[in-house]
Order: C-alpha cells, then structure tokens, then sequence
C-alpha cells in the first residue's frame, strides 16, 4: 500500500492511496486541472483513478470533484448523510457515479470504515485496510472521542489534522469572533492540542507513522504544529523519531508512504 500527500491545507485536501494496482483519492479539494498535474508527477494518469472517497461538502475537499469525476468518468463514494448535503442540480457529476454508502464497506479489496466525526456538515473520515495494513485518515473534526479513537486505533499510518494553534487563532485580527469560535468549537476543527493528546494514544497503542495535515495557514505554520507535538509528547515520554514518526503534510505536493 503506498500513500501520497497531493495537497493538505486549508486550500486544497487531495490525497492518493494506491494497493494492488487498485488507485483512490480521498477528496478533490483542488481544481481538477491541478490534480491532473499531480498525479502526472507521481506517474499516474487521470483515467487511472479508479473511484475517489470524499470526506464532505467543503470546497477545500469538493472543489474538483465535478469536473474530474465528468472528464475521466470516476465514481464517487460518499456516505449518504454527505449526498444529502449537496445540491444535485449544482453537480455536473452523473448520477451514476455517485456511489452511496451507509456504512464500512469493501471496495476492491480494500476494507474501509467509515468514521462519522464531529464536524458542521456531515463528515466521515476513513480507515483503510488490506491485509493487516491500515493506513486512517482523520481531518475536520471538532472533537475526538472513544468511538473514534478505537477506530484509527492499529494503524500503521495516521493522517492527522493539527489545523490551529489556539493563540494565534485567539490572537487573530483577520477572523471575526464568530468565526474563531467555529474553529474551535466542538464542530470546529483540532487544534495543535487536542491533535497532540490523539498523537499521544496512538503511539501507545502502536501506531508508527503520522502525519499532521489540514494545517490552517492563517492560524498554524508547520514548524509550530511539529514543535508543539515533539514537545508535549516528550514531557509525557513519549519521543519522535524513535517511538513515533512524525512528518507535516502541506499544499505542495510530496510526502510518499510505503505501508509494509
Ligand atoms: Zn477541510
Ligand atoms: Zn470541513
């Protein structure tokens, strides 16, 4: 199974996962054009793809998701609590290839649970699996909780959202108040904190690889999310590089992960 990172962020989430031949995005949160010229620099070609799972309706997921789907005829599978959000008349995608799950399902021997978390739309975020490899990924969400936990538990690769540093998003002269307190809302998104205490039981319960994702570039940097991370976890012994991997995915495409 090989992950790679095409965009994370706030202005685009794209994200490929190859196994056995079988080729999926999750999410199409960049123009179809510029998800064209990404797979090209990992050598795959648009047609190739064979379905894309999407997170939910919001634009830094969705934006190319019509055009592509239309121009190379790939299926998208969404839960149906995220179909229901969308305006049907407002997709160019046909109806036959929008694929409606209600719960796990397989998909070309690929086991994927789907994962409701707490967002303010309907949102699910993935775990997939093939023989004993696992890989989850979990952005947009307010908050974690057992159900959730468990469910990304085992996993040998997390895709991590650490979106917002709670000072800066405080300290912020650009977001209204009402804004500041979606993000950080219980439907919001995670912040360097919370993503750090989920960072935390992952590495005691095995996990290797993370990735931390989906970082605001108005209220986070890389750097900050990293260094929080290493050092809240090393406070409570936990060190990374030798009991956990941690890396920052950003909108620039890159990061290539091999799952054994
Ligand atoms: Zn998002
Ligand atoms: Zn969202």
């Amino acid at each position: 199974m090989r992950v790679i990172n095409l965009s994370s962020g706030s202005d685009g989430n794209v994200t490929y996962l190859e196994n056995d031949g079988v080729k999926i995005l999750v999410d199409a949160g960049l123009s179809a054009t510029e998800i064209t010229k990404r797979l090209d620099l990992i050598g795959v070609k648009p047609n190739e793809i064979d379905a894309i799972l999407l997170t939910h309706d919001h634009s830094d997921h969705t934006k190319g998701i019509d055009v592509f789907s239309s121009k190379y005829n790939t299926p998208v599978y969404a839960h149906e609590r995220v179909w229901l959000s969308f305006d049907p008349k407002a997709t160019r995608m046909s109806s036959a290839n929008r694929k409606t799950f209600s719960g796990d399902f397989t998909y070309k021997g690929l086991d994927i649970q789907a994962i409701e978390v707490p967002h303010d739309v309907a949102c699910y975020g993935f775990s997939i699996e093939n023989n004993n490899k696992k890989i989850s990924i979990l952005t947009d969400l307010g908050h974690t909780n057992d159900r959730i936990l468990s469910s990304i538990a085992n996993s040998q690769l997390v895709y991590l959202e650490a979106n917002y540093d709670k000072q800066m998003l405080l300290d912020s002269k650009n977001y209204p108040l009402s804004l500041k307190m979606r993000i950080s809302g219980p439907n919001g998104h995670l912040s360097n904190k919370a993503s750090c205490e989920v960072v935390d039981f992952l590495a005691r319960t095995g996990t290797r690889q993370v990735v931390l994702s989906h970082i605001s570039k108005d209220n986070n940097t890389p750097d900050l999310a990293y260094g929080y991370m290493c050092q809240h976890l090393s406070v409570h012994g936990i060190e990374e590089g030798s009991d956990i991997c941690i890396d920052v995915a950003s909108t620039k495409p890159g990061m290539f992960f091999r799952i054994k």
